[in-house]
């Protein structure tokens, strides 16, 4: 059911440098963009023609690249919340393909606030798109050749998600938004969100620990991890944190 050796993609985009990640299945070149938050025409002449300024680790296509993807088809664009770091452009990635968005549905009043929060930063995103698909708590997700299952993990905000690619031979992906860092977690004091840290901790505990340790994530900001790693080390919510010494995380 799972997908065999994905190729993932980040790239940092944005004022605040958000990670947006593409998802591609080498062998039928269906992708999904995941957070296309920022940045939208990098992103599309990237996708579309391996052209201009790419992921973060190159600054050009690469040479392997063609050999192992002949063309990309984009399928779907997933997001794991409604900031607008990670949501203020969809509707320029929208114009551009001719497919649905997806995102939690208690984050939809969250998402129409995007231009007014982008104006706190100094900035202007498009009207914001309206959500084509709910993303739903427990759900297996196919889109394309991907597979993803849906975790709701409110706590940043009300309809945070995170969305776990099921690999076949290696191990999971999982795109966690800003619900996890390496090191933190998410801000919960920002304003329309419905952040709660004990609320976060608690999505965090119930739903991501008992992944995978060798599980790969993917934050909204800054390194990569991993579940076990953080489980282990993460002072806010691992295995080792304290009560309430720390309440409140690093970024938006
Ligand atoms: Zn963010
Ligand atoms: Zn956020």
């Amino acid at each position: 059911m799972g997908v065999s050796k994905p190729w993932v993609e980040y790239f940092f985009v944005g004022v605040l440098q958000m990670r947006c990640s593409i998802v591609t299945d080498r062998a039928t070149g269906d992708t999904v963009i995941i957070d296309g938050g920022g940045e939208p025409e990098r992103l599309i002449d990237w996708v579309d023609g391996f052209a201009g300024n790419g992921p973060d680790w190159s600054n050009g296509p690469r040479s392997d690249n063609g050999s192992y993807i002949p063309s990309r088809k984009v399928v779907a664009l997933v997001n794991t919340h409604a900031h607008f770091d990670h949501s203020g452009h969809i509707p320029d990635l929208l114009n551009r393909y001719d497919v649905q968005w997806y995102l939690h549905p208690d984050d939809t009043y969250l998402q129409t606030l995007a231009p007014s929060s982008a104006q706190r930063y100094g900035f202007e995103v498009p009207e914001p798109a309206v959500a084509d698909v709910d993303l739903v708590a427990g759900e297996i997700l196919e889109i394309g050749a991907l597979t993803f299952e849906i975790l709701h993990t409110p706590g940043h905000t009300l309809g945070g998600c995170c969305l776990r690619l099921i690999v076949d031979d290696g191990p999971d992906h999982l795109f966690v938004g800003d619900t996890l860092f390496a090191g933190s977690v998410g801000r919960t004091d920002l304003p329309d969100t419905g952040g709660d840290f004990t609320v976060l901790a608690q999505s965090i505990h119930t739903q991501l620990w008992p992944l995978a340790p060798d599980t790969i994530v993917y934050p909204g900001h800054g390194p990569l991890t991993t579940i076990g790693h953080e489980k282990q080390t993460n002072p806010f919510v691992g295995d080792d944190a304290g009560a309430g010494i720390y309440s409140r995380g690093r970024y938006a």
